[in-house]
């Protein structure tokens, strides 16, 4: 197996499960220690385990939307495994409401979760990253971000601000060699559609089948994308040969946008 990430620290929030925990298996697979961040400690410490080899796998328990918790757990990661060199923006929900029933709740939700996190994430991994002048930041974003979809505006809205947040932060830091890019993923084989099916079935009457049958025919291959397709991705995005490419938001979504 290739070892061409042995040496590097990588944080991924969202690292318990679904593509969080594929991107974690990705990296630590290269050669990474990871350290996996998240809210609950029983789905961390099962994907940590699922990774095997305890010595390159750190777990921090952390609310990526609350600014000092966030501060606490990078401490906490460097203290563990030293300066972050990869840092993995993935934490995120979905919610499914139309425009006008959406609460400010619900909106600063979307916000906090799938946009503020980056923000306060990579605030906390980019200076050291910027003065080694070696550095990735990899934001999962959705097509969603890329395109508009009815139903989906505050998770729209927040996905379409992540990947403003990308390409801005890679102008910034670009004369660094430090790159930032975004991967976009259409449906993917996760709790977010399993959650999302659920809720087309008790909004709509469909069958489970239909429900998922919708989203299965939003990607012109005909299938969700699988979690490990998209940390494929990030996992070249984080490679030395990838150094050139910044700013980029890349879909992994089988077709759907162009
Ligand atoms: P998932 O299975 O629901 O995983 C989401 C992860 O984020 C969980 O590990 C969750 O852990 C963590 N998380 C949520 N809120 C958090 C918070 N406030 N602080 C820390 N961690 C938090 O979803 P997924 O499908 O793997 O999604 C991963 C990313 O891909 C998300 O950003 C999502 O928007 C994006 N995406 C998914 C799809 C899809 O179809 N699945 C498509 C496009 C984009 P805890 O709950 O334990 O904190």
């Amino acid at each position: 197996m290739s070892e061409i990430l042995s040496g590097k620290h990588a944080l991924i929030t969202g690292g318990g499960g679904g593509i969080g925990s594929a991107i974690a298996a990705a990296l630590h697979g290269l050669g990474a220690r990871v350290t996996i961040a998240g809210r609950t400690q029983a789905t961390l410490d099962a994907s940590a385990q699922r990774l095997g080899e305890a010595a390159r796998v750190f777990v921090a328990l952390a609310d990526v939307t609350d600014e000092a918790a966030v501060a606490t757990m990078f401490a906490s990661a460097r203290a563990a495994f030293g300066r972050i060199d990869i840092l993995v923006n993935n934490a995120g929900a979905a919610f499914s409401m139309p425009f006008g029933k959406t609460t400010l709740g619900e909106w600063e939700r979307m916000l906090a979760v799938n946009l503020t996190s980056a923000f306060l994430c990579s605030r906390e991994a980019l200076p050291a990253m910027v003065e080694a002048r070696d550095g990735r930041v990899v934001n999962i974003a959705s097509v969603a971000g890329l395109v508009g979809a009815p139903y989906i505006s505050a998770y729209c809205a927040a996905k379409h601000g992540l990947v403003g947040l990308t390409r801005a932060l890679a102008m910034e830091v670009a004369a660094s060699g430090v790159t930032v890019n975004a991967v976009c993923p259409g449906y993917t084989d996760t709790d977010m559609v399993r959650a999302a099916t659920s809720n087309i079935v008790a909004k709509t009457g469909r069958t489970v089948e239909a429900a998922r049958k919708l989203l299965v025919e939003r990607n012109p291959q005909g299938r969700l994308v699988r979690s490990e397709e998209v940390a494929d991705a990030v996992a070249w995005l984080c490679q030395p040969g990838a150094s050139a490419i910044t700013g980029q938001a890349i879909a992994v979504a089988g077709g759907e946008t162009q």
